[in-house]
């Protein structure tokens, strides 16, 4: 049996393999059927955070969610840091209290989460969009992170060698909000790998039920 095609952060459905669905009205009714939420911190600015992370939590506590994000830490944006890392833990606490896997934003802020890393082993942590160097992807899977890797791929060479260069066992593929097919990014990757996009497939599948166990059947 030929492995589906996993496309580990979406913002839409297209019905092209198992689709982690980035839910981004989460406060009205959740649809997809294999959803993450969380407060992105370009939202942590305007919103109240406590009814956020009440959904959120609700969300969680009635098995709607199969991970919490994407939430993280953006150095790009005007909002105060210490207010986004402060809103980024208590989604963490929510994702540990719940056992679910978390999607990371991380723009310039590489360094902040070595530290959350550090202080949270054993929490699955998806870095989506990775777009860092080679030192940058060591350190982060030295503390067991996973890497998600979309669009830039395609253009990015330096981006290109650091994707070829980390374990198979690290590796996800997305295609976030682009117009893009995720099996275009597998057949562009698996060519990176030198493999086929079979075995490309059966191995970020094998990623997918590590991390997430059987939660993805509920897709469909
Ligand atoms: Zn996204």
């Amino acid at each position: 049996m030929t492995a589906p095609f996993v496309n580990i952060h979406t913002h839409a459905e297209t019905g092209d393999g198992i689709e982690l669905v980035n839910l981004d009205d989460f406060v009205a009714a959740p649809c997809a059927t294999f959803a993450s939420a969380g407060l992105h911190p370009w939202n942590v600015g305007k919103c109240d955070h406590q009814k956020a992370l009440a959904a959120i939590e609700n969300l969680c506590q009635s098995g709607k969610l199969d991970a919490v994000g994407e939430i993280g830490i953006d150095r790009a944006i005007d909002t105060d840091i210490s207010l986004q890392m402060s809103i980024f833990k208590q989604q963490l606490d929510i994702a540990k209290r719940h056992n679910l896997p978390v999607i990371i934003h991380c723009v310039r802020a590489y360094s902040d989460f070595l530290q959350v890393l550090r202080q949270n082993p054993g929490v699955p942590m998806i870095f989506h969009g990775f777009s860092g160097n080679a030192t940058t992807a060591e350190q982060l899977l030295a503390h067991s992170a996973r890497l998600s890797f979309g669009h830039k791929l395609l253009t990015d060479s330096k981006l290109q060698s650091v994707f070829t260069n980390v374990p198979n066992d690290c590796i996800f593929l997305e295609t976030d909000t682009k117009q893009l097919g995720i099996s275009d990014i597998y057949t562009f990757a698996a060519g990176l790998k030198r493999i086929s996009v079979d075995e490309l497939k059966a191995i970020i599948f094998n990623n997918l039920t590590r991390l997430f166990g059987d939660r993805w059947t509920t897709v469909g």
